[in-house]
């Protein structure tokens, strides 16, 4: 039994074989034509999926798709992308790809999917109650509570990085002070360059704080500080214990972890441990093997076509 997970991101959408314990049997991957229209990145998914089922030595049982965005699980169609997406709001993502691929498809956000996996097949293997957090570009957030996803209202549930209370700087989705201010990759950029830094990624200046640039210092202190309380927050909110970080910023980890771990422990919850936290076990594949992880839990019991 195999299923395929796709991540359509914002520059590439990834597509992956698994086997029924996820493992990845095959890879493909193509350039998302984020501004083409919706008709044609799912056209692109499209291609990705039957070049992955023509390689599937057994049945491909379905299809999970992981997109970027706000999605309504229940509808399967986008409520709310970003500007870099043309007309990819409203798109009925699930029922758009499954009548181009001819298999049962179901499909949730990015990083809903990260965690599925995580706790599939990663770093939250079984766990009940967790969180997961991915520091990219922005910052994205899951909840796990009794072995489920929780969706809230058109599945906008787990919108950490659109918490408010950390400082008063702008963030992408127009409002102030969210955590996306200070812990996504282009914020800890935008910050270190408003004080006097010269850097052309997160990565520049992950290298300028381990030299011992202050000014880098600061941006990561700060962005840890945030995250921890949110971390807290997250945590005491789910009576979880168990928290998995990914993203493109952990390769930072080691500037972030120490002042993460302070916050956590200077906050401890009233019963129980302190929060586990544990980076990605499924690496820069996790997205789109927790699609495939998704697809395992919405189609593993449907007859194949
Ligand atoms: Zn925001």
């Amino acid at each position: 039994m195999s299923f395929i997970g796709l991540d359509i991101g914002g520059t590439t959408t990834h597509a992956v074989l698994c086997d029924d314990d996820l493992l990845v049997g095959a890879e493909a991957s193509a350039p998302t034509p984020a501004r083409s229209g919706a008709a044609a990145m799912l056209d692109g998914a499209a291609r990705l999926v039957l070049r992955l089922r023509g390689q599937a030595v057994d049945t491909v049982h379905g299809v999970g798709v992981a997109a970027a965005g706000m999605l309504d699980p229940r509808s399967g169609r986008i409520v709310r992308a970003s500007d870099s997406f043309h007309g990819w709001e409203g798109t009925p993502v699930a029922a758009g790809l499954g009548e181009r691929v001819d298999l049962p498809v179901v499909a949730d956000n990015d990083v809903n999917c990260f965690l599925i996996g995580e706790v599939a097949a990663g770093a939250l293997r079984g766990v009940e109650d967790g969180v997961g957090i991915t520091l990219g570009t922005g910052v994205g957030g899951a909840l796990w509570s009794g072995g489920r996803i929780l969706h809230g209202r058109d599945g906008g549930a787990g919108e950490l990085g659109h918490l408010p209370g950390y400082g008063d700087e702008p963030c992408s989705c127009g409002r102030r002070g969210h955590l996306e201010t200070l812990a996504a990759g282009r914020s800890l950029l935008r910050r270190y360059l408003a004080r006097g830094g010269t850097a052309a990624s997160a990565a520049d200046v992950a290298a300028a704080a381990r030299a011992g640039d202050e000014r880098a210092v600061e941006v990561f202190t700060d962005a840890a500080r945030a995250l921890g309380m949110t971390i807290v927050a997250a945590t005491r909110l789910l009576a979880a214990d168990r928290v998995v970080v990914g993203g493109g910023v952990t390769g930072a980890w080691d500037l972030l972890a120490p002042v993460v771990h302070e916050v956590v422990a200077a906050h401890p919850p009233l019963f129980g441990p302190l929060p586990d936290i544990r980076l990605t076990a499924l690496g820069a594949a996790a997205v789109a093997v927790g699609a495939a992880a998704l697809a395992r839990l919405g189609c593993g019991t449907e007859v194949p076509a």
